[in-house]
């Protein structure tokens, strides 16, 4: 529930619908806007008498939110949020993002030989995981801590942001230490104890639709980390299960244009994982700006026969900067454009 205050309404009158709130047991969190304050009523599950918020001086009308989501609908915020990197890349503002990488950090030698690459073919973030959730235990599982320490490397060598998963709770206060960007995989999306962590360590999260998700239960996971405090959370349409083996997964992209009119949280698309083919990643990181995705994020490898996974579906460096010319022109035709390549 809102209850939108009067454009006249001063602060005392907006403390008093917070302490009112509280004295009803839920918990009370103030939106300033351009033209009046809101103040959002939280952690009830169900209806809310409103009559007593009604009566309060100041209060101009309660507006219950329709959906089970609160904080990350459009009606608790109609602005699209912005989420701002410590290099100064912005999500979700007009210009579109690209962030690039491989699949999994191997070496000194692998993640900083692609990040300068990648840097001057125009990505602004570098992807690589650390710790990789893999389907066979047996599978490479990441080099951990050094995998940190290596993006860490790249990050002060070429100013690129990075964005790394966090597989448990306990990673997500790891890899807040180090990353920009804390990743929560499909196979993660409604791993509650995870989501809460990665919310309250206050860094900016990027959350992956899980491999079976509606957008609702996308939504849900995404709210769990706003409801901690964090607002900087960016989502991440990267395919779901469904009966053709020709892709790897099925990239919905009609997702995109949803979750835009659902939420105001920026989403991107993930061609990699979303088709598992190399060849498909450029035409479908195409139409998913097309489809107003507020950027990709791709998987890039300097060798990708050698890579130690998704070799399939990683794009060659040359490949890349043709994906970086393509959805340039993707996004001027649609009024946008490609965040600047860093200076
Ligand atoms: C990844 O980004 O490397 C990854 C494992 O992605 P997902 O969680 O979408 O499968
Ligand atoms: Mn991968």
């Amino acid at each position: 529930m809102l209850v939108v205050m009067k454009h006249s309404a001063t602060d005392e009158q907006i403390d008093a619908v917070v302490a009112t709130i509280k004295e009803m047991g839920y918990g009370a969190r103030p939106i300033p806007g351009g033209q009046r304050t809101a103040v959002g009523l939280i952690g009830n599950d169900g209806e809310v008498d409103s009559g007593r918020l009604l009566g309060l001086d100041g209060v101009l009308e309660v507006i219950p939110v329709t959906h089970p989501y609160k904080q990350v609908s459009r009606e608790w915020r109609e602005q699209d949020t912005v989420v701002t990197l410590a290099n100064g890349t912005k999500v979700g503002a007009l210009d579109v993002v690209v962030m690039a990488g491989p699949c999994a950090v191997e070496s000194e030698v692998q993640i900083l030989d692609i990040a300068h690459r990648l840097r001057e073919l125009g990505a602004t973030v570098l992807r690589g995981g650390a710790f990789k959730p893999r389907t066979s235990p047996y599978a490479f599982q990441g080099l951990g801590r050094e995998g940190l320490e290596l993006l860490a490397k790249a990050r002060e060598e070429t100013g690129l942001a990075v964005v790394t998963e966090a597989l448990d709770p306990e990673g997500a206060d790891l890899v807040a230490e180090y990353a920009d960007i804390i990743q929560i995989g499909a196979r993660n999306m409604q791993n509650y104890p995870l989501l809460r962590r990665a919310g309250k360590t206050g860094k900016p999260v990027l959350l992956k639709r899980g491999l079976s998700a509606t957008i609702d239960e996308l939504l849900l996971a995404a709210e769990y980390i706003l409801a901690e405090g964090n607002d900087d959370v960016i989502l991440c349409e990267r395919g779901i299960r469904s009966f053709d083996t020709h892709t790897r997964n099925l990239l919905d992209l009609a997702a995109i244009p949803v979750v835009k009119s659902l939420s105001h949280l920026p989403i991107i698309a993930d061609p990699s994982h979303g088709t598992g083919l190399r060849a498909k990643v450029t035409p479908m990181g195409r139409a998913a700006i097309a489809a107003g995705a507020d950027g990709l994020i791709v998987e890039v490898h300097p060798d990708p026969p050698h890579a130690m996974s998704d070799g399939a579906q990683s794009l060659y460096p040359e490949q890349f900067g043709e994906l970086m010319r393509q959805i340039t022109v993707i996004a001027r035709a649609i009024g946008r454009d490609v965040t600047p390549r860093l200076s």
